[in-house]
């Protein structure tokens, strides 16, 4: 039903949003201070918290977003169904409940759907930060939103 996909140019210059729960922000900041010659050439954004603190910590520009329990998790997650983001660095807190814990589970499930790179750890995201593919373009496939809802409208039985 959902396997009608397409395909999208994502530009050398990327789209990256940066979230990391309180025990993680640290680690984040360091990883941002780690890569930030080639952060600054790209599009930043980020939940509002982590957004402040990396942007007050490094003067890269970010765009910032609401706190994540506040309904930032929410709005990257449209973004992401928007293709407007083909990077999530998300150091999420195994150890730690979040009273948003569903939005963190939604923002992962839409970010896997819509096969962007997603970074949850610091090897992974300097793993996706070394990888040729973040500094060139590249032709991802993603589920085609409008075939497939024009497919369901089809199959609904009224
Ligand atoms: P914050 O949100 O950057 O506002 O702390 C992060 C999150 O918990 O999703």
């Amino acid at each position: 039903m959902y396997d009608i996909k397409k395909k999208i140019k994502v530009q050398s210059k990327k789209n990256i949003a940066l979230v990391a729960h309180d025990y993680k922000k640290d680690e984040l900041l360091n990883w941002v201070k780690k890569h930030r010659k080639i952060l600054q050439f790209h599009h930043l954004m980020g939940t509002g918290t982590t957004a402040t603190i990396i942007e007050e910590h490094t003067g890269l520009n970010i765009e910032k977003f609401a706190s994540g329990p506040l309904g930032g998790d929410q709005q990257l997650g449209a973004k992401i169904s928007e293709s407007e983001i083909d990077v999530l660095i998300f150091f999420w807190d195994p150890l730690e409940m979040q009273p948003h814990d569903p939005d963190v589970k939604a923002l992962l499930r839409i970010s896997t759907l819509y096969n962007i790179a997603i970074g949850t750890c610091e090897t992974t995201a300097d793993y996706i930060i070394s990888s040729p593919m973040f500094t060139d373009e590249y032709e991802v496939e993603i589920v085609d939103n409008n075939t497939n809802i024009k497919n369901r409208v089809e199959s609904v039985e009224l």
